[in-house]
């Protein structure tokens, strides 16, 4: 059993869509799960229909959907205060020691991020990245392991099979409920999916045919 988990993403809203159902599994075991945000997303375009947030307001109503799934997932919630869409130009070695400095705080067993190049976004590639960086510089005996996650429609071929897949529709309420509290991205992504109206009679159908494996790499140092 998992000691303590800390998972690492940019964005308010990665860690519902992404890791959810294991996040929730291991909050069933009891497991204390911490999330390192790295922005508030603060750069996204979705401003809601009927618009809801203006530039000035979506930190703040990012930040509040944040809290919100992390209360329903029941895990503890750290701000890191990077800026959204800039993750990139971040000196990688200043983010990994910021974040070796609260791994060696929290000292957890497991750490969740984004598999570097293999994450779609810039962010997400970025903060990958730092966070393994992060996690080889702690000496090997205390050393976390890490499970990467690749968003790319081609990891089978890149990357093989992964070694962790997590069926979570056992949790699917849970998560459901975690990324609904991301009002002003949740439409958004939902909208996409299907560009009929009432797809809400199946939204969550849908949501279990696309979210309900959550799949890793462990990562070899
Ligand atoms: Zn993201």
């Amino acid at each position: 059993m998992e000691k303590h988990v800390v998972v690492i993403y940019p964005h308010p809203d990665d860690e519902s869509f992404g890791a959810a159902g294991t996040i929730a599994k291991f909050r069933d075991q009891g497991v204390p799960v911490t999330y390192l945000c790295g922005t508030l997303g603060e750069m996204g375009r979705n401003m809601g229909n009927p618009t809801f947030a203006n530039r000035e307001t979506l930190p703040e109503i990012r930040k509040q959907e944040l809290i919100n799934a992390c209360n329903v997932l029941d895990m503890e919630l750290r701000m890191l205060g990077y800026r959204d869409k800039t993750l990139e130009y971040e000196d990688r070695n200043e983010v990994a020691q910021h974040i070796k400095g609260i791994l060696e705080e929290l000292e957890p067993s497991l750490v969740i991020t984004h598999y570097p190049e293999h994450a779609v976004h810039p962010d997400h590639n970025a903060l990958g990245a730092a966070a393994i960086e992060a996690v080889r510089l702690i000496d090997e005996e205390k050393r976390p392991t890490v499970w990467a996650q690749a968003i790319t429609n081609t990891q089978l071929e890149d990357l093989g099979v992964p070694q962790i897949i997590n069926d979570v529709r056992d949790n699917f309420d849970k998560k459901m409920e975690a990324i609904l509290c991301h009002q002003s991205q949740a439409n958004g992504v939902i909208r996409s999916w299907n560009q009929s109206d009432d797809l809400s009679n199946d939204l969550k159908e849908e949501a279990m045919k696309r979210l309900s494996i959550e799949s890793f790499y462990i990562w070899k140092f």
